[in-house]
């Protein structure tokens, strides 16, 4: 018998049945009434039943068995007789589910299939081993026929290919399981499977499907599926015939995909990840069940229509959407894999945030996008932290490149960009370095506190950042400003500058009536060809630290001349010392004198610098210098010990002796050891401090004004008397002569000199001086040139004076000749 005879024999046929009208007959085929013999009339006519179609007693039995399994499962597959319309019978096996109509009844959808042929075979080679072999060689996979005893399987017969799919061969696969028992060849861990499979076979169960994993030769995992049928008793046992499958690949294709879900699954419920896909054709998006809105009902777990409902616009940020729409559209018409960023609205959520999706395409075989694969995760962190550290950066860059109090770059960036900026710098245009500094800066942050010093240079620096000439502005430090300017001619640069600070003067000194606020500004034009960043601010503040030193017009533009002043300056500090040991440098003394009857009564110290030539350098040309870089300390103890040396030398020499001011410089504020170096020195000589007196400018007061009165009284109380010098330059007030230990007041020349300037001057003078004598400070007036001023003084009271009326400052020896009595025989 060949395999074609039996398929070729076998008919199919179907039929619904209406289980709640006593199965009545409702759909059939065509293939059922080739197998029942019944016609449509028949069965429209008839109201033909399922029942109908058995042999009468056989039915009760069929029902009973159907009933326990429909109690377990909704599909049933029995063998039974089927008696046809013209009281034939034949074998059929019937496989028959339950399921609903739309109505809500119960309908039972059932497939014939016509057996005879196997039974009519089973019948003709009667239980020879010989017919079961060609039973099986004629159907189809790897088939065997097992004997189920009430603990196992025994292989009876079984196709070459079920051996080969094992590795062995029918002798190795019969030794290795013991004669054919399958428990032996199956992985230990699914053997509870194949004792299910007994037990229900036992109860009475005619069909075998089970999945289980067997040991190949080589002790390598296969998977089998196994699918058998009851075929009939023998000796009081089942004997089955089985179809094995190898399905060994299809299963590692699952369990790789279960695998690859859990994962999914686990990174799903452990990030904020998403896993979607897309069928194309069918417009649906298919979110993970496990997805926390989807488990709380929030969205579907299959979004249908969800291009057509326009969803993605009801989701996705406006201003991402057209972006995220191209993409999704070339992702429909190629394969491709695509990453875009875009900022999502969740259910639930007001705002928007950033998510990445990356999405992947599948193509069918004519090369049609059906399914779009994808993960989407949040990037917000990300990006927020992106942002963040991009502002972080911004702030320490603005930090580390600007001035916080104006908004102006600082010195070191200053010189950066301006390097950069001149090297493509238009050679048409003029560029100058413009530096400026405040005059009387610390009035207005000693008078009116930090915060209006802060405004007062923030002020200044938005007025440098508005100029349409500025290119950088920069403060360097303090009260100094730096700015590059670049206008068409140099004038116009010169003018924009001088505007800029009236204008700015203007503005303070409406807010600070009583200050003397000014700008010094200093102006270097810039060869940009030859721009050297470190000279020309240099030169710019070469040109400022002149334009301080002017009186009305308090700009100046640099020109060479000052390098060569400030180089004679750097000679100055550099030669002190050596003019000091040499002698170089000398006490020279101005007589003090009571101006009505011109007699002598103390004297000024001041230093001469001689040159080689004999001539004298004054004062003025070198003090500053040597404030500046803090020589003039050892220049004031200079003076002092030779103030000293002088007095010993008269007082050795039984001369009498007149008290003689020495200046002192506010930088020995800083000294802790002033006071003691000044009255041990004292001591040294042996001279009377009641002969010393201390000269300070009122501007010592400015920095450290309770050291500078603490360090005064200690002099006082040991016998020095204080001179408050230049009185009336700075910003005197009556307060500070109340209470400090002071007991001159030298009133500034420029007061002398504008007694002759009109009554109102002298009115002024003469009120300021009784409100000093108010005080009870003694006045010494300084620089009193003619009798004209003398008299006015002395008519008002005030008859002690300095000045070129007696005489100028002359060397000691010329004092000692003309003021101090010959020495005592
Ligand atoms: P000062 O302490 O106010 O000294 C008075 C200045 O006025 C002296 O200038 C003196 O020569 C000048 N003077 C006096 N009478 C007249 C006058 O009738 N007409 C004019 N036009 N000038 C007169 P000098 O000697 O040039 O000193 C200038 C300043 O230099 C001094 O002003 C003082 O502040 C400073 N100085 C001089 N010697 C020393 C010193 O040894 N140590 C310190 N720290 N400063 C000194
Ligand atoms: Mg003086
Ligand atoms: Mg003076």
């Amino acid at each position: 018998m060949r395999k074609s005879d039996i398929v070729s024999r076998v008919n199919y046929g179907s039929l619904s049945v209406d289980v709640q009208e006593h199965n009545r007959i409702i759909v059939v085929d065509a293939g059922f009434y080739a197998i029942t013999g019944y016609t449509m009339q028949d069965v429209m006519e008839q109201q033909l039943c399922f029942q109908d179609l058995f042999v009468k007693e056989d039915y009760p039995i069929y029902a009973k068995e159907l009933s326990a399994i429909l109690a377990i499962q909704d599909t049933a597959y029995l063998e039974h007789r089927l008696q046809r319309k013209d009281g034939s019978i034949t074998h059929v096996f019937c496989l028959g589910k339950q399921r609903k109509d739309e109505n809500g009844r119960l309908i039972g959808e059932i497939t014939l299939t016509d057996i005879s042929h196997i039974k009519r075979l089973q019948a003709k080679y009667n239980e020879t081993e010989l017919e079961l072999e060609a039973l099986i060689q004629n159907l189809p996979g790897s088939v065997s026929i097992v004997e189920i005893k009430e603990t196992a399987m025994h292989l009876l017969h079984a196709t070459e290919s079920y051996f080969r799919q094992f590795g062995y061969t029918r002798e190795e696969y019969m030794a290795t399981s013991n004669g054919g028992i399958l428990g032996k060849l199956f992985y230990p861990q699914d053997l509870p499977i194949l004792n299910q499979q007994i037990e229900a076979i036992v109860r009475g169960e005619k069909t075998i499907c089970m999945q289980v994993r067997a040991v190949r030769k080589d002790q390598s995992l296969m998977w089998v599926d196994v699918r058998g049928q009851y075929l009939r008793m023998q000796n009081g046992n089942p004997l089955f015939y089985l179809a094995t499958f190898d399905i060994t690949k299809a299963k590692q294709r699952d369990e790789e995909l279960r695998l690859q879900t859990e994962r999914y699954q686990l990174i799903a419920e452990h990030t904020d990840e998403l896993f979607y896909d897309y069928d194309v054709k069918h417009d649906i998006l298919n979110l993970p069940q496990n997805y926390l809105p989807v488990r709380q009902g929030k969205i579907p777990a299959a979004i249908t229509g969800y291009l057509k409902r326009s969803i993605p616009k009801k989701v996705v940020h406006p201003e991402d959407y057209p972006r995220f729409l191209r993409e999704l559209m070339s992702c429909l018409t190629e394969e491709k894999k695509t990453s875009i960023e875009v900022r999502i609205r969740m259910p639930d959520m007001e705002d928007y945030e950033w998510y990445r999706l990356i999405c992947v395409c599948s193509a069918n075989e004519q090369g049609e996008i059906v399914r779009l694969f994808g993960r989407q995760s949040s990037v917000d962190n990300l990006k927020r932290l992106k942002k963040t550290v991009s502002e972080d950066k911004r702030i320490i860059e603005r930090l580390s490149t600007t001035d916080p109090v104006t908004g102006l770059l600082n010195r070191v960036t200053f010189k950066e960009r301006c390097g950069l900026y001149l090297e493509d710098a238009d050679s048409d245009a003029c560029y100058a370095l413009v530096y400026s500094d405040f005059n009387d800066f610390s009035y207005v942050n000693d008078n009116f506190g930090y915060d209006s010093g802060n405004t007062m240079l923030y002020e200044f620096g938005s007025m440098i950042s508005a100029s349409p000439a500025t290119v950088f502005g920069s403060r360097i430090n303090s009260d100094y400003f730096l700015c590059l300017m670049k206008t068409g001619t140099r004038d116009e640069l010169e003018q924009l500058v001088r505007e800029r600070d009236a204008l700015f003067i203007q503005r303070q000194r409406r807010k600070y009536p009583t200050s003397e606020i000014q700008v010094a500004t200093g102006i270097s034009f810039i060869d940009p060809r030859h721009f050297d960043v470190t000279v020309d601010i240099d030169n710019a503040n070469l040109a400022r630290r002149k334009a301080k030193t002017g009186k009305n017009d308090l700009c100046c533009v640099y020109y060479e001349a000052l390098r060569a002043a400030r180089a004679k300056e750097k000679n100055i500090a550099a030669e002190l010392h050596g003019a000091i040991a040499s002698h170089t440098v000398e006490l020279f003394l101005q007589p003090k004198f009571m101006m009505d009857d011109l007699q002598i009564i103390g004297a000024e110290a001041l230093v001469r610098w001689r040159n080689a030539d004999g001539t004298y350098r004054m004062p003025s040309e070198f003090i500053e210098v040597l404030e500046k870089v803090g020589y003039i300390v050892d220049l004031d103890f200079f003076m002092y010990e030779e103030v000293l040396r002088c007095l010993r030398r008269w007082q050795e020499d039984g001369r009498p002796l007149v008290p003689i001011s020495v200046n002192f410089s506010r930088l020995h504020n800083n000294y802790p050891d002033f006071v003691d170096r000044v009255i041990g020195l004292a001591r040294r000589y042996q001279i009377d401090s009641r002969y010393i007196e201390i000269e300070v400018t009122e501007s010592a007061f400015a920095s450290d004004a309770e050291q500078m009165e603490s360090n005064l009284r200690r002099l006082r109380e040991a016998g020095f008397s204080i001179d408050i010098d230049d009185f009336g330059k700075g910003y005197s007030s009556l307060s500070l002569l109340m209470g400090s230990p002071i007991d001159v007041i030298k009133v500034d020349k420029a007061f002398v000199d504008s007694i002759e300037l009109s009554e109102k001057h002298r009115e002024y003078i003469k009120r300021m001086c009784m409100l000093i004598q108010a005080t009870e400070k003694e006045i010494v007036f300084e620089g009193v040139e003619n009798r004209n001023q003398a008299d006015f003084l002395c008519a008002c009271g005030f008859k002690k004076a300095q000045g070129w009326l007696l005489d100028k400052a002359v060397p000691v020896s010329v004092f000692e000749q003309k003021y101090v009595g010959s020495p005592a025989c």
